[in-house]
């Protein structure tokens, strides 16, 4: 018995004449993914990608960790890879089963069987009740329960067969470099690093940009960043990330603009500078975690306003998301931990008291009109940007 590991993906198969090309990317992203785990290759047979190593030693347990983060796959399972002749499934089986039954306590066990391969002999159900005769008889003391059974065997007929007893579920999506190419603006919050990953997991490729205000805000809230970063790369296969010193651009603005829009025009130099990135770098797009109503920068009029200074366009994929929500996915993505770290963001250093909750476009072009520093200010945070890739 040959182990090996099965990769299912999901929405490709419904790609038509463009699935080979999704496909090869999926397969190419895998290979790029998990050469560092060992020696391996792979093989493409119906709506599968079959992971076969091809060394002794090969860490299962630390590709899947990989694959499950790879977009475009639905589920993993470690397999064992068999003739597909009915005598050596039915003694694979039990010899699965009983290896089963030394690692703990299996009083039930039902099987499900697939057959791929129509020029088997015997039907999908004829499979599952051979085989579970079978079990049932070599592997006592076990019963069978098809609605609750503590232990499942899983049988695919195809052209080999492969039999397991679990599934891993992954986060499915698009295969990353399928659609593009994002500027992601990244903060320490919760909101941002999920955005990424909801844009991300559509196949866009992702790189980000980070405002920081030091020494208002410290360098360990950079490392936070920076720690995001590294986990969205996990997911992306790459991450570059822009690091923009923001200090002399918040203290131009909050030095010459009323207090209740200081806020708002913060938010659109972010924007305005993460356009000028995302077009630098070759992507189409910019991706922030605002959600309607969240705080007053958030407002519909206030979404408005920071629109209108980009011209490409923005996207926000939790805008409609409740906060809960939100923590949900961040807590399944691995950020959150992370994201509630106690440090400040330079959103949070200068804030008005009594935020506009519907600002004027006018009203707002009209304060900018007294930053006549901000062409070079701007400029020099460009100069001085760090880029940290993962
Ligand atoms: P949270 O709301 O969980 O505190 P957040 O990341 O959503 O975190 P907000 O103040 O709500 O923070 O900011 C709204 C959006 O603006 C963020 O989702 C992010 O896309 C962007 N943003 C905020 N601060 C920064 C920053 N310092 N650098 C880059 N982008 C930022
Ligand atoms: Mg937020």
């Amino acid at each position: 018995m040959k182990k090996v590991i099965l990769v299912r993906y999901g929405e490709i198969i419904l790609k038509g004449l463009n699935r080979g090309a999704f496909e090869d990317k999926l397969v190419n992203n895998i290979k790029k993914r998990i050469y560092s785990v060992g020696k391996f290759s792979i093989v493409k047979e119906q709506a599968r990608i079959i992971v076969e190593p091809a060394c002794e030693d090969y860490d299962f347990d630390g590709a899947v960790e990989k694959l499950i983060r790879i977009f475009g796959v639905v589920s993993v399972s470690i397999a064992y890879k068999i003739d597909s002749d009915i005598n050596v499934i039915r003694k694979s089986a039990a010899c699965l089963v009983k290896e089963m039954q030394e690692s703990g306590s299996y009083p039930s066990f039902k099987v499900e069987a697939k057959r791929g391969d129509k020029r088997f002999p015997l039907t999908s159900p004829e499979i599952a009740c051979d085989i579970g005769g079978y079990i049932y008889e070599n592997c006592a003391p076990i019963e069978v329960d098809v609605h609750d059974p503590s232990l499942t065997v899983y049988i695919e007929v195809r052209k080999d067969t492969y039999i397991y007893t679990s599934k891993i579920k992954a986060f499915g999506g698009m295969p990353t470099g399928s659609n593009g190419k994002a500027m992601l603006l990244l903060s320490g919050g919760i909101d941002s690093p999920v955005a990424g990953f909801m844009i991300g997991k559509r196949g866009v490729e992702l790189e980000g940009v980070h405002f920081y205000s030091y020494p208002y805000t410290s360098e360990r809230a950079k490392e936070k960043v920076l720690e995001l970063a590294e986990i969205l790369a996990g997911y992306t296969g790459k991450f570059k990330l822009h690091i923009v010193p923001f200090t002399d651009i918040q203290l131009e603005i909050n030095n010459k603009c009323p207090e209740e829009l200081l806020t708002i025009i913060m938010r659109r130099v972010m924007m305005k500078m993460a356009e000028r990135y995302a077009r630098n770098t070759g992507c189409s797009c910019v991706v922030t975690g605002e959600s309607i109503g969240q705080v007053a920068s958030q407002t519909m009029q206030s979404l408005y306003v920071t629109d209108m200074v980009v011209n490409m366009p923005v996207f926000r994929p939790l805008i409609g998301m409740d906060k809960d929500e939100v923590i949900e996915i961040a807590r399944k993505i691995g950020t959150f931990e992370t994201s509630i770290l106690p440090y400040e963001d330079c959103c949070t250093v200068f804030v008005a008291k009594h935020p506009k909750t519907r600002p004027q476009l006018d009203e707002v072009l009209r304060a900018e009109e007294n930053l006549d520093n901000m062409y070079e200010l701007i400029e020099r945070a460009i100069e001085n940007t760090e880029i940290v890739e993962f």
